[in-house]
């Protein structure tokens, strides 16, 4: 079935050689139910919400129809999953629909993510199950609305057919929306097959697409290399200052774009500990919080190595290059974490010595089970002594601590003379009051399963639409889990 195209396709990397794709269409589904259409980010593409809530919207949606101009496709890739590599992966559960320029110009791809089987499913079902899909939706809007990059929620839908698990639950389909699902492992599954070719091809793609501005440079393929070494770096600076723990940073889960993508195992902290690890599956804490900006650096050594051949004819010389090259990364991301820690602390100019302020602060909140979101937006309020003190305070577990930290810390401000209040303002808008805390995910996600309640998933929304401001009615939003409450493990459940 085809409907009468309201979405206007223009396919980039279906016009890629055959070998980047396998071409599939979506599974047939008898009978969809749409859970949700995001209105706002419809707008943002210049995509009519009306149309895509109609019949013909959720046949789109939902995969029982390929609308005019799509030309379905699975994406080829590879990957190194925790360290070990994996020559072909793929797009085993995620359809290409193709790609549209929204209202700003700028081209995105959409995609579904559960919508059956294709050439690269390997053992798995193509399927996704209805929490999955949920807890993606929640928490990829929850952090675009923080300020971070990110891949996009579109739309879900509960497919009717089940999905079997450890046990059988709902399935379901999200429309997920990207600037493109171009990774790290796309450029490693052709260099693992030693098609230079195919790596020039992608990475000329990917300039013309993201970074422009390295068409022009003496050595394009290494501004290419450069401009992906400073996206991640920022990317990561701002998972580490939200809380946020990607929980599977493998190669095959990092966008070329800079965009955080793959929300599986993800979470938030709540209290802060650098080597807090939530995913079931990372036995080792490969990717706990903490170990976010290394592992980062090793996935883009990756990248490097695929992009060899390209950086010098002499092998030794593109590895010397290389190399320079992936040297930025640490500094470029102590800049920008420095900074952002800096705006959280309230501090306009930073100065090398802030480092070692913010370091203090952050060793007493582990040495103190300290919930991260809280304290940096209860500092606040504490920026003179009064009533907000004690708020700040009763979150560490021995309150002297907090009371030496602030010491220290309203110190360094007199260095800035400004009006407490302008101050307070400021760190407002960057220290956020409502993250998707885990226990509301779960508690969410148990509703929409056990239930069929969708109440909590749209308020859940509602609350994380705008994280910076304080609304009284959701003040229960803000509280950290209580002991019963806690979830210490969110399972890749997929
Ligand atoms: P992920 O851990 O979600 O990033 O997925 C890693 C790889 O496994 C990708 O190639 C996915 O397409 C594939 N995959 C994950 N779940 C499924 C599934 N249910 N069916 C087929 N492929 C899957
Ligand atoms: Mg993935």
């Amino acid at each position: 079935m085809t409907v009468t195209d309201p979405i206007p396709f223009d396919n980039s990397y279906a016009r890629l050689p055959e070998r980047f794709f396998a071409r599939v269409n979506p599974a047939v589904r008898e009978k969809p139910v749409l859970i949700r259409v995001n209105e706002v980010l419809a707008h943002e593409l210049g995509l009519a919400p009306d149309w895509l809530s109609s019949d013909a919207g959720l046949d789109v949606l939902s995969g029982r129809s390929v609308a005019d101009g799509s030309e379905p496709i699975a994406m080829a890739y590879a990957g190194h999953q925790f360290g070990n590599f994996v020559p072909q992966l793929g797009d085993g559960r995620a359809i290409l629909l193709g790609e549209m320029v929204d209202c700003q110009g700028q081209r995105r791809d959409l995609q579904l993510k559960g919508a059956g089987e294709t050439p690269f499913s390997r053992n798995g079902d193509g399927q996704a199950a209805l929490g999955s899909v949920l807890r993606e939706y929640v928490v990829s809007e929850a952090m675009a609305a923080l300020g971070v990059p990110t891949t996009r929620a579109l739309a879900a839908v509960a497919t009717g057919d089940p999905v079997y698990r450890e046990k059988a639950l709902p399935g379901a389909v999200l429309t997920r929306v990207a600037s493109s699902h171009i990774r790290v492992g796309t450029f490693q599954f052709f260099a693992a097959r030693e098609d230079t070719e195919a790596v020039r091809h992608l990475a000329d793609h990917v300039i013309a697409r993201h970074y422009p501005s390295a068409e022009g440079a003496q050595n394009p393929y290494l501004a290419l290399l450069e401009e992906v070494i400073a996206a991640q770096a920022k990317l990561i600076s701002r998972w580490m200052l939200v809380g946020f723990i990607h929980g599977v940073m493998n190669t095959d889960n990092m966008s070329i774009a800079g965009e955080t993508i793959d929300y599986g195992p993800c979470a938030f902290l709540d209290t802060y500990d650098p080597e807090t690890v939530f995913s079931s599956i990372d036995q080792f804490g490969r990717y706990a919080y903490g170990n976010q900006p290394s592992i980062a650096l090793w996935n883009l050594a990756r990248l490097a190595e695929t992009l060899l051949p390209l950086l010098s004819e002499n092998e030794e010389a593109a590895i010397a290059i290389a190399e320079n090259a992936l040297e930025d990364f640490e500094p470029l991301f102590q800049a920008a974490y420095l900074s952002g820690m800096t705006r959280k602390l309230g501090i306009a100019k930073p100065q090398d010595e802030d480092a070692q302020l913010a370091s203090a602060i952050l060793a007493a909140m582990a040495e103190n089970a300290v919930d991260f979101t809280l304290f940096f937006r209860r500092l606040a309020d504490a920026i003179e002594p009064g009533p907000g003190e004690e708020a700040l305070r009763s979150l560490f577990a021995d309150p002297s601590a907090c009371d030496l930290l602030l010491q220290r810390w309203r110190k360094r401000l007199t260095q800035e003379p400004e009006n407490a209040g302008d101050r307070r303002k400021r760190m407002r808008a960057v220290n956020p009051v409502y993250i998707p805390r885990n226990h509301r995910v779960e508690a969410m996600i148990e509703a929409a399963v056990e239930d069929g309640d969708f109440a909590p998933f749209e308020e859940l929304l509602t609350v994380l639409a705008k994280p910076f401001e304080d609304r009284l009615e959701f003040n229960h939003y803000e509280n950290p889990p209580q002991e019963h409450e806690r979830v210490t493990a969110t399972f890749c459940g997929t």
